[in-house]
């Protein structure tokens, strides 16, 4: 951006500019719940809106700034209180200024010499966070282990998935392509981004062994015992376990002590993906999601689900960091410098996928420290005790069946008309634009989702969704 410039835009027309924009984004916020939650447009529609080929000359930023009132209408409102949809993706204020400061200083951190700030805070406000969570400390950067920011929970065990592949294989990747194959464990209620992990990983998916589930959804730990024996017999290799807490479908709680056991036996790595259900920990009455943790090979959770920072934000923790390294680790000539070479600073390019790294640390930094910890305990709390209301409220009523366990902030539950009428009422509630829920399967039957996580929903907005939900039923059951 230079001042004299006739192209660029100058410091003093980003000043003005930047101002409405700020605007146009509080605004935004203030009228959040008049947008229909789930956008309504047909597909095709935005696009058909927007002109044939680019400008061939460049336009007045304000111009441009209105372009926003036609791709508006293409938008689901993810921060709307009334989201209840997949798992929240809360941002906050604190969260997008911390963004776009990062994003204004353009800086790009891929080793500690090209911003030191960047890998420091990062390290920081990694160390901060197991101290906050009562966390095992051996995820510390000042112990064995240490933190790191990806840019997603697929990419965190993704990354773990490699170096358990590394470190069981020391590095002969033709182990794999030989009859000696490394297996994969996880339950058949896990993240779909552990099958994809071992795909990218090439690991086969053939080498991937889904674990039953109990009653409440979470993992049996007996038939992963059984697994692993069946492999061990065939000559296979058990290489990495992974272990939910707070599965996508219903936020069951896979037992970690049991499974750590196992892992610890036969020398297993164990990863705990933790996505949305991570932050709880924050609050001590919940830190029974921690149960086990010191097993842990390997740990993520999101602070972009659940933690009022925006989207993305991934944090990974690993035990031994030499291990991820050693996994990851490039040093091509041009990337060569003294402050490698002293040994003594972190180069973030090794413990994950990409080269380059944004700033991404410096919005966690301004949430943490514009709420306080105890300010974060109050928002979880929060979602927690409502959602435990919203419970008894679908429980009073007998036409309703609660599915699955609700631990934290997830409620799966049922009409008792069947597939279809479940079917049909989400359907009809997404389509008015009132609230926006998403459904799962669980034991063959259709399921009804209602998380609980957006920065501004109270207990007055599940109240209102309720009785909503109730007037639809109501209507459905006159046909
Ligand atoms: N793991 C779990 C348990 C999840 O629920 C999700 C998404 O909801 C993911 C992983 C994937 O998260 P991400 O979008 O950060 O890759």
């Amino acid at each position: 951006m230079s001042k004299h410039s006739n192209q660029h835009m100058t410091t003093d027309e980003f000043r003005k500019q930047g101002k409405k924009v700020i605007d146009w984004i509080a605004d935004y916020y203030d009228q959040i719940e008049q947008y229909p939650v789930l956008s309504q447009v047909k597909p095709g529609e935005i696009r058909s809106n927007l002109p044939e080929s680019a400008p061939l000359k460049g336009r007045e930023y304000g111009d441009i700034l209105s372009d926003m009132d036609k791709m508006m209408p293409g938008i689901t409102h993810w921060q709307s209180p009334n989201f209840h949809a997949f798992f929240p993706c809360a941002t906050s204020g604190p969260a997008i200024l911390g963004d776009l400061i990062s994003t204004g200083l353009g800086i790009q951190g891929m080793i500690w010499a090209t911003s030191p700030a960047c890998t420091e805070v990062e390290t920081h406000v990694l160390d901060w966070l197991v101290d906050m969570m009562d966390l095992p400390k051996k995820f510390k950067s000042t112990a064995s282990g240490g933190g790191v920011l990806q840019d997603t929970a697929s990419s965190s065990s993704l990354v773990a998935l490699i170096a358990a592949r590394e470190r069981t294989s020391h590095g002969d990747t033709n182990l794999n392509g030989s009859n000696r194959q490394l297996t994969v464990y996880t339950s058949q209620q896990a993240h779909s981004s552990i099958e994809k992990a071992v795909k990218i990983a090439g690991m086969g998916k053939n080498n991937l062994r889904l674990v039953n589930v109990d009653s409440t959804f979470a993992m049996d730990p007996k038939h992963l015992k059984e697994l692993i024996e069946n492999d061990l017999a065939q000559g296979l290799i058990p290489t990495f376990v992974c272990a939910t807490v707070g599965t996508t479908s219903s936020t069951a709680m896979d037992p970690l002590k049991e499974i750590g056991n196992i892992c610890t036996e036969y020398g297993i790595w164990l990863h705990v993906d933790a996505a949305m259900a991570g932050p709880a920990a924050l609050c001590p009455e919940f830190r029974f999601i921690n149960d086990g943790l010191n097993f842990a090979d390997s740990y993520t959770f999101n602070p972009h689900k659940w933690m009022l920072t925006n989207f993305d934000c991934s944090v990974f923790y690993v035990a031994n960091r030499k291990v991820l390294i050693d996994s990851l680790s490039i040093l091509p000539e041009y990337l060569k410098n003294k402050d490698t070479d002293s040994k003594t600073v972190i180069d973030y390019r090794d413990w994950g996928i990409p080269l380059g790294r944004r700033f991404r640390a410096l919005k966690l930094w301004h949430v943490i420290n514009y709420y306080g910890v105890e300010g974060l305990q109050v928002f979880i709390r929060g979602h927690v005790e409502n959602t435990q209301k919203l419970k008894s409220w679908i429980e009073a009523d007998e036409r309703f069946e609660i599915v699955a366990p609700v631990p934290l902030n997830l409620i799966c539950f049922r009409h008792q008309n069947g597939n279809e009428f479940n079917e049909n009422l989400v359907n009809s509630l997404n389509e008015s634009g009132k609230i926006y829920l998403t459904h799962t399967k669980l034991n063959g039957q259709y399921i009804i989702r209602f998380s609980v996580g957006q920065a501004g929903t109270s207990l007055d907005h599940l109240k209102k969704s309720w009785d909503y939900i109730l007037e639809t039923v109501k209507e459905m059951e006159k046909d």
